[in-house]
C-alpha cells in the first residue's frame, strides 16, 4: 500500500521505481472515495489526474528531465481558479461557475508538473472559522468527527490531515490556512502579503488575502512556496523581491535567533491555559538551547479583531458588489421584476447569512456617517499596529504566538454566536493585519486528545528563516500531553 511521508521521499522512490505517480493517485482516489464522509472536497477530478499521473511515469521512464513537484498531488481549495475547472468559492451564487482561467499559482505548479487531484469545500468567499458557512455542507475533523476543522480553508486542511493528497492550497485573510492547520494537526503557512500572486485567487479582503500552503511537514510546504512565489505581471501587489531557496532547510550550525513572545497573549483570559503553559515550555527549552527569548509589552491585541472584522467586511461589501446575477453566477428566475428587484432577489438567493451578515456590516462601516467613526479609526489601528511590529522586528527575529485560543470546537458550537466565532481569530489576524508571514506547526497535543500548533511570526519577507525555526521545532521540539 502506497503511503506519503514528504515530497523528497515520495521522489526518491519513484527514481528508485518502488513506486509510480499513478500508484499515488490510485491511492488517494481510494482515499477520498473511502472518506467521502468528512466532505473535504466539492470536486475530484479523477480521471484526468490519472491520465496526468500515467503521462508523468512515461515521462519520468523516458528520461526525460522531471519538474519539481514532479506527480505530486495537490488539492486546491475552492476559491482558487483552476482553467476549465469548477470554481464557487462554497457558494450557490457562484454555483455551476466554471473558470475560464488558472491563478498564477496554479499555473505554476502545473508547470512543475503537479497533478491537481480536486477542489476542496471551504466556508462561503473564505468567511467563517469552522467550514460551516460552505454551500456544501460542513466538513469533519478527521482527529475527532464531531469537531470542526476549523475554516476557512476546512477541506484544504483535512484532505492534508486525512491522507486525501499530499499538499493543498487555501488562502488567509484572517488565519484562514494556519487556523485549520491547528484544528487538524498539520503545518500551514501564510507568507508575507505579496510573496504570492493573488491572480486567480477569488477576492474576500483584497489588501489582507494570500495564498497558504498546508502540508505534512514544512519542508513540504516550503517546496510549494518556491514553486508558487514570486513575481508576476497579473498582480499589481505582488513583490519584486527574488525568491530564495525555502526549500533548503538545514539548521545553520549554532544559528541563535532572537524571539519575542507577549505575556498578555499567553495568559490572555480568552486562551486555553493549557495552550499558554504549553507554549510558555517551548519558549523555556528555546531559552535553554541558548537563543534569546524575551517577553515584550504589547498592549493591542484586544484591538486586532475588532480593526480586522471592520476592514476586511468593508473590503468585502465592495469585492463581493459584482456578484450580481448578470455577468455569471446565480440569477432568480422571479420574473416581471425591475432591475433593483432583480439585484436584490439574486443575491438574497446566492448568498449565505453570514456573506450577507459581512457584505451589510461592511457597507455600514463605509457609509457616510460611519466612516470615520469605524473605517478610518480600524484604519489607524493598523497603522499603529504596523509600526509597533516593526519596532519589535528591529530587535527580535521572530513573535511567537499561540495559533487558536482553543483546541477544535464542537461542531455547532460557536454557529450561533458570531462574536465569539470573531474572537478566536484573536492571534491570526494580526499577522494580515501587517501583511508578515505566520505559519502554525503542529508540535502538541492537547490532554483532550486535539492538536493544536504554536504560531511562529517573522519580519517581510523574511519566510526562509521561518521556515528553518519551523523545522527545527518540528525535528526537536515536538511534544505528548
Ligand atoms: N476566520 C477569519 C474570518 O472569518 C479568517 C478568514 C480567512 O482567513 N479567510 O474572517
Amino acid at each position: 500500500m502506497f503511503s506519503f511521508s514528504s515530497i523528497e521521499q515520495y521522489h526518491a522512490r519513484l527514481k528508485e521505481g518502488t513506486v509510480t505517480c499513478e500508484q499515488a493517485t490510485e491511492h488517494y482516489l481510494q482515499q477520498i472515495q473511502a472518506k467521502q464522509h468528512l466532505n473535504a472536497f466539492v470536486h475530484v477530478y479523477a480521471r484526468e489526474a490519472l491520465q496526468k499521473a500515467t503521462e508523468l511515469d512515461q515521462k519520468r521512464n523516458a528520461g526525460v528531465s522531471t519538474g519539481k513537484l514532479h506527480g505530486v498531488v495537490i488539492a486546491l481549495k475552492d476559491v482558487i481558479a483552476y482553467k476549465d475547472h469548477p470554481l464557487s468559492a462554497s457558494s450557490n451564487i457562484l454555483k455551476d461557475f466554471v473558470s475560464v482561467y488558472s491563478a498564477t499559482a496554479v499555473d505554476r505548479l502545473l508547470a512543475e508538473e503537479a497533478i491537481i487531484i480536486g477542489n476542496c469545500n471551504c466556508d462561503e468567499f473564505a468567511m467563517g472559522s469552522t467550514n460551516e458557512n460552505s454551500a456544501y455542507g460542513k466538513v469533519l475533523n478527521a482527529a475527532d468527527e464531531s469537531r470542526v476543522p476549523g475554516g476557512s480553508s476546512g477541506g484544504s486542511a483535512v484532505a492534508v490531515q486525512a491522507g486525501l493528497c499530499m499538499v493543498s492550497l487555501g488562502s488567509d485573510t484572517g488565519g484562514s490556512v494556519r487556523q485549520p492547520a491547528d484544528f487538524c494537526g498539520i503545518t500551514g503557512l501564510k507568507p508575507t502579503y505579496g510573496r504570492i500572486s493573488r491572480y486567480g485567487l477569488i477576492a474576500y479582503a483584497s489588501s489582507f488575502d494570500q495564498v497558504g500552503i498546508f502540508g505534512k511537514n514544512v519542508t513540504d510546504v516550503a517546496k510549494v512556496l518556491e514553486v508558487i512565489a514570486g513575481q508576476d505581471e497579473y498582480d499589481s501587489t505582488i513583490s519584486s523581491k527574488p525568491v530564495q531557496p525555502y526549500s533548503q532547510l538545514a539548521a545553520i550550525p549554532g544559528k541563535k535567533y532572537r524571539i519575542a513572545y507577549f505575556d498578555e497573549a499567553l495568559e490572555h483570559p480568552g486562551n486555553d491555559p493549557e495552550i499558554g503553559s504549553a507554549i510558555k515550555k517551548i519558549l523555556e527549552k528555546l531559552g535553554s538551547d541558548g537563543h534569546d527569548v524575551k517577553p515584550v509589552k504589547f498592549d493591542l491585541l484586544d484591538y486586532v479583531v475588532p480593526a480586522y472584522y471592520v476592514l476586511t467586511t468593508a473590503e468585502a461589501s465592495s469585492n463581493l458588489s459584482r456578484y450580481d446575477g448578470v455577468k455569471y453566477g446565480h440569477r432568480t428566475i422571479e420574473k416581471g421584476i425591475d432591475l433593483t428587484e432583480f439585484y436584490k432577489l439574486s443575491r438574497s438567493e446566492g448568498f449565505g447569512k453570514e456573506v450577507k451578515r459581512r457584505i451589510m456590516l461592511g457597507t455600514f462601516v463605509l457609509s457616510a456617517g460611519y466612516y470615520d467613526a469605524y473605517f478610518t479609526r480600524a484604519q489607524k489601528v493598523r497603522n499603529l499596529l504596523t509600526k509597533k511590529i516593526a519596532l519589535i522586528f528591529k530587535e527580535f527575529d521572530f513573535i511567537v504566538l499561540p495559533t487558536s485560543p482553543t483546541t477544535a470546537f464542537k461542531a455547532g458550537e460557536k454557529t450561533n454566536d458570531p462574536i465569539a466565532m470573531y474572537l478566536a481569530d484573536i492571534y491570526t489576524v494580526m499577522a494580515n493585519l501587517v501583511g508578515i508571514p505566520a505559519i502554525s506547526i503542529p508540535l502538541f497535543t492537547h490532554s483532550n486528545g486535539m492538536p493544536f500548533g504554536l504560531q511562529l511570526m517573522a519580519g517581510k519577507f523574511n519566510e526562509l528563516p521561518l521556515l528553518r525555526l519551523s523545522n527545527e521545532l518540528m525535528q526537536g521540539y515536538r511534544t505528548q500531553p
